[in-house]
């Protein structure tokens, strides 16, 4: 596995590999890899010949009070691991290469970037779509690997390469779970035990709105009811959001007559947890 740090090196090896005929999986990462990220990996690595993954904290996507600073950061076992999956690129720049002084440019998705996640988070999808727009264009992938674990931000993005013509085809992979349920997230390592416990109400949560549309319910605010008393069980859980939203607009549903996305977020002591579910 060949390992970068500059965009020039970069770009100058995704040109080489497309040069060659072959097709580039890219998969953006914030590193603190774990089965989650590895199965968009793997997903890349069944689509296209040759995979690069980033590994980028990248700070234009955390608020002033958000955990940025203490954010976990485990380069050599993400390396070893990636090396394992027979990853053929890792792209790791610094925040300096990526933002250098004076740059003031920024790629935003007005109005679905302002929901969900974006409501709580002012700025967090302008500097996702900032950092994606800027990856797309330094390692030119023909396929890029992102996870329905972050369900408004893959709407988000592709919005973004349907409106700027980006030449990327986009491929959402589905949510990988604890056997327990917990969506797999690099925030996890930041619970301790009794919180690692408390942070299951999200998927309980999720659960019993399902559950209740499968028996039949279709009114979107009975289910949300539903689904946040189970969320406000338990004292040490503070509820950020939950929402029924069609999965293109991200705007509510009042009826579940076609796909819809449940979405929700909390925060379990300290830690913000996000989770969703399509349904049907
Ligand atoms: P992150 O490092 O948290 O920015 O995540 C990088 C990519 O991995 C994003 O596309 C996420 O949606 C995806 N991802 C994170 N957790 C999971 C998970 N549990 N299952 C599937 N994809 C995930």
């Amino acid at each position: 596995m060949k390992i970068y740090k500059t965009i020039a090196d970069m770009r100058a090896a995704s040109r080489t590999a497309r040069y060659t005929g072959k097709r580039l999986g890219l998969v953006p990462t914030m590193g603190a890899l774990h089965e989650g990220h590895l199965s968009l990996v793997r997903a890349a690595r069944a689509k296209c010949d040759g995979v690069a993954v980033s590994i980028f904290v990248n700070p234009l996507q955390f608020g002033p009070s958000e955990d940025l600073a203490k954010y976990p950061r485990t380069f050599e076992r993400d390396r070893e691991l990636l090396e394992k999956e027979g990853v053929d690129i890792l792209f790791a720049p610094t925040p300096e290469e990526m933002y250098p002084t004076g740059a003031v440019t920024y790629v935003t998705v007005e109005g679905l970037s302002e929901k969900l996640c974006g409501k709580s988070r002012p700025g967090h999808f302008r500097g996702v779509t900032t950092v994606v727009a800027k990856l797309f264009h330094i390692v030119e992938p023909d396929a890029a690997f992102f996870g329905q674990k972050d369900a408004a931000q893959a709407t988000i993005i592709r919005r973004m390469v349907q409106d700027l013509n980006l030449p990327v085809e986009i491929a959402v992979c589905p949510i990988v779970r604890e056997p327990d349920g917990l969506a797999m997230s690099s925030r996890n390592a930041y619970l301790s035990p009794q919180e690692r416990k408390s942070a299951l109400v999200l998927h309980r949560a999720l659960t019993e709105v399902k559950n209740r549309f499968d028996q039949g319910e279709r009114n979107a605010i009975n289910l949300i009811a539903a689904g946040t008393q189970v969320l406000t069980q338990d004292p040490t859980v503070r509820l950020d959001y939950f929402e029924i939203v069609n999965p293109v607009t991200l705007d509510p549903v009042p009826e579940l007559t076609s796909c819809a996305l449940v979405a929700g977020a909390a925060f379990v002591g300290n830690t913000r947890l996000i989770d969703n579910i399509l349904l049907p």
